[in-house]
């Protein structure tokens, strides 16, 4: 089928009690790997390009490479450009095609982050795209006071006010979780979670699950996460694969049997994490 808007795959998630996994990928395998879980779920998944990976891949690519493969398979498949950093970076995703973009002012002061996200939306609209904002700061989990300072975490009576007066379509936020691994076992402010989500009706964003326990992950969708990114753990799985391919030698081994082999851990790396998300086991 054609690529499916973030907003209706997220739609979808919301009225069937399940979170949707959306996957940063850098190379063909990243997305491939993605779309066949899915299909073995039969859920939804959501590929992402983050502009921060020109040197593996262009976002053209990505684009055209998933909208290819959305083609040929039956579950939807949405088209998401993650973390532009500025409203140039994030017209780059509306110009290539993204089906939604992400405007990620979240390292800026309040109102400089409210500027830039209203800016983006008015230009995504005339395209008919969906915009993805950041509000509190997700950082990264190895800084500490990135993880722990809960002055950077996001503050429910300011996600009211910047989703009303934005017009933004999804809300990434800021709650304990940070990007990449943690330096310690994250543990996630449910009670602000809850009072974001009492605040604000627009699907809510949890980036940097990797290295979340489950259990975590589970209860963020059960108290309204609607779209849940993945990278860090997803990449380490690949290295992992290669890894095993590497240790064992095999004569003969090239790297077309070695990517065979990688793939098959890729695709259940993110079959787990897709269960994880969907705790009633719904299935299309
Ligand atoms: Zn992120």
């Amino acid at each position: 089928m054609p690529l499916m808007k973030t907003g209706a795959i997220l739609k979808l998630a919301r009225e069937n009690g399940f979170g949707v996994l959306a996957t940063n990928v850098l190379n063909y395998e990243t997305i491939l790997c993605s779309i066949r879980a899915a299909e073995a779920e039969r859920l939804p998944v959501i590929i992402m390009y983050y502009p921060g990976y020109e040197s593996f891949i262009p976002a053209e690519a990505v684009a055209l490479l998933t909208r290819y493969e959305a083609a040929k398979t039956w579950v939807p498949v949405g088209l998401h450009f993650d973390h532009s950093k500025s409203v140039e970076q994030a017209m780059w995703g509306l110009r290539t095609g993204y089906l939604s973009v992400m405007i990620d002012g979240s390292a800026h002061p309040l109102e400089d982050n409210m500027r830039d996200t209203a800016t983006v939306v008015r230009a995504a609209r005339a395209m008919d795209v969906e915009v993805e904002a950041e509000l509190g700061f997700v950082g990264r989990g190895l800084n500490p006071d990135d993880v722990n300072n809960p002055n950077k975490f996001t503050v429910p009576g300011e996600a009211e006010r910047f989703v009303r007066e934005t017009g933004v379509d999804f809300l990434a936020i800021s709650y304990g979780n940070a990007h990449g691994d943690y330096i310690s076992t994250p543990m996630l402010d449910f009670a602000r979670l809850s009072e974001i989500r009492e605040r604000v009706n627009i699907p809510l964003v949890l980036h940097g699950s990797s290295h979340i326990p489950d259990e975590q992950v589970r209860e963020s969708v059960r108290r309204g996460i609607l779209k849940v990114n993945v990278a860090t753990e997803y990449f380490q799985t690949f290295y992992k694969g290669l890894y095993g391919v590497m240790k064992r030698e095999q004569p003969g081994d090239t790297y077309k049997s070695a990517v065979e082999e990688i793939r098959q851990g890729m695709i259940e790396f993110i079959q787990a994490k897709m269960r994880v998300l969907n705790p009633a086991g719904f299935s299309l």
